[in-house]
C-alpha cells in the first residue's frame, strides 16, 4: 500500500502467525502471568526496555499492567497506545483458527480473544513495520494493561505520571478498522437496600414490613431504560427474604446508571436514589443506597489533536472514518479521565464475550496499517 510515496508494508503472515500464538496463550484476567511473561519477553528480545507496575499485587492478580518506551526518531507528539492483556471466560485451551474464508475462530469451546489480542499483535507488528522500514516516528509508548474486563482495575492502578504522552490511542472497540470513538458513557453502579421487619407470615404477618413487596413498588416509579439518546440505567438484579413462611425483613436490588453526559448522569442518579429513598419512608421501613462511580464519561470534541490525527491517518489509507460513540468503558475511560485525550480505536472485534467471537485477516491487517498511518502523521505534525 502506498502512503504519501512510502510503502507500508504489513507482513501478514507475520501478523497472523503472532495473533494465533498469542490468542492460544490464556490470559483470564488475574491470570494474565503467563502473557505477560511472553510479551515481557517479545519487547525484550527488541531491544525495549519494559517495566511491569504493582497492579498485580494491588489487585491480587497474576500480572501487573507492562510499560515499554521507544525513543523518537522524528520530532512529534509523543503517542501512547494500548491494549489489555486479560480475556473474559471461556478462555483456557483456546485453538484459533484461520478459514478459508479469511475469518479467525476459536474452536467454539471458548472465546477467541480477540478482545484484546488483536490489539497486542497489531503494536507488536507495529514495531518491527518501523524498525524494517526506518519509518522516522515520534517517541511511542506501549502500554499492555490487565483487568480491563473486570471494572478497568489494571489502568486503574497504572501510575499514568510515568507516561509523556500527549495523545493516547487504544485498540479495543468492537466496530470495524476506521471507527474512531469520541464518546462513551460514565457509569454509577447503585446498590438500594430496604430494611422492613420480620414476622411470620401466617400467624401475624400484620406485625411485619415486607421489604421485598416494599422494593418491588419503590423500583416501579424509579425511571428505568431508555431515559433519552445519551443516558440508560436499570435494574439488574434483586434478592430479599429468606423463607417462604417470612415476611422478608431485607431486600437489595441492583442497578446502573449511564450516560454519555456526566451532568444528565449526576441527574439522574440524584432521582433514582431520591425516589427510591422517598417511596420506601412511605412505608414506615428504612431505605439504604449506595452508589460507586465504576468509570467516568468520555466526550471529545471532533477537533481534538488525537482525534484529528486519527480522522487524517485513517484517510490516508483510503477508509472512511467513523465517527461514533459507544456504550460501555474501556481503558481509554479513565486515561482519558487521568487527563490523556485517548482515543479509542475499531479493530473489528465482532461477537465478543461469545464462544462466536471472530475477526477477519483483513481487520487484523487494517488496525495495523492506521497505527502505523498515526504514528507515520504523528511525526509529520
Ligand atoms: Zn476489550
Amino acid at each position: 500500500m502506498y502512503f504519501r510515496g512510502v510503502i507500508i508494508i504489513v507482513n501478514e503472515s507475520r501478523l497472523v502467525d503472532l495473533f494465533l500464538e498469542l490468542a492460544e496463550i490464556a490470559s483470564p484476567s488475574k491470570q494474565e502471568g503467563a502473557l505477560k511473561d511472553y510479551l515481557r519477553a517479545a519487547l525484550e528480545k527488541r531491544g525495549l526496555r519494559v517495566t511491569e507496575d504493582q497492579a498485580g499485587a494491588a489487585i491480587e492478580g497474576e500480572a501487573g499492567n507492562l510499560f515499554a518506551e521507544i525513543p523518537g526518531t522524528a520530532a512529534g507528539p509523543v503517542l501512547l497506545f494500548s491494549a489489555h492483556m486479560d480475556t473474559v471466560q471461556p478462555g483456557v485451551g483456546i485453538k484459533a483458527r484461520v478459514g478459508a474464508d479469511g475469518i479467525i475462530r476459536s474452536e467454539g469451546e471458548t472465546v477467541l480473544g480477540g478482545d484484546d489480542k488483536i490489539g497486542i499483535a497489531a503494536l507488536l507488528e507495529v514495531y518491527d513495520v518501523l524498525k524494517e522500514e526506518k519509518i522516522p516516528h515520534p517517541p511511542i509508548e506501549f502500554l499492555f494493561t490487565v483487568c480491563e474486563e473486570q471494572g478497568l482495575l489494571g489502568v486503574k492502578n497504572f501510575d499514568i505520571s510515568r507516561s509523556k504522552a500527549e495523545m493516547g490511542y487504544v485498540l479495543d472497540a468492537g466496530d470495524d478498522p476506521g471507527a474512531i470513538v469520541l464518546g462513551s458513557p460514565a457509569l454509577n453502579a447503585f446498590e438500594y437496600t430496604v430494611y422492613g421487619k420480620a414476622a411470620h407470615a401466617g400467624i401475624n404477618p400484620e406485625t411485619g414490613l415486607n421489604a421485598v413487596k416494599i422494593a418491588a413498588a419503590a423500583i416501579a416509579k424509579m425511571p428505568d431504560g431508555r431515559i433519552d439518546h445519551e443516558t440508560t440505567c436499570s435494574i439488574g438484579l434483586i434478592h430479599g427474604g429468606t423463607a417462604r413462611n417470612i415476611v422478608p425483613e431485607k431486600c437489595v436490588a441492583i442497578g446502573e446508571a449511564r450516560s454519555i453526559n456526566g451532568s444528565k448522569l449526576a441527574d439522574l442518579t440524584e432521582r433514582l436514589i431520591r425516589t427510591f429513598t422517598e417511596e420506601v419512608k412511605k412505608t414506615g421501613a428504612r431505605a439504604e443506597t449506595k452508589v460507586e462511580q465504576l468509570y467516568p464519561e468520555i466526550s471529545l470534541e471532533p477537533d481534538n489533536p488525537a482525534v484529528r490525527l486519527a480522522v487524517r491517518a485513517v484517510n490516508s489509507l483510503g477508509i472512511a472514518p467513523k465517527l461514533i460513540n459507544t456504550g460501555g468503558g474501556s481503558d481509554a475511560s479513565i486515561l482519558n479521565a487521568a487527563g490523556l485525550s485517548c482515543v479509542n480505536l475499531g479493530v473489528g472485534m465482532k461477537d465478543v464475550h461469545t464462544c462466536d467471537e471472530f475477526v477477519s485477516v483483513a481487520s487484523l491487517k487494517e488496525i495495523t496499517e492506521i497505527v502505523l498511518a498515526i504514528i507515520k502523521m504523528g511525526a509529520m505534525a
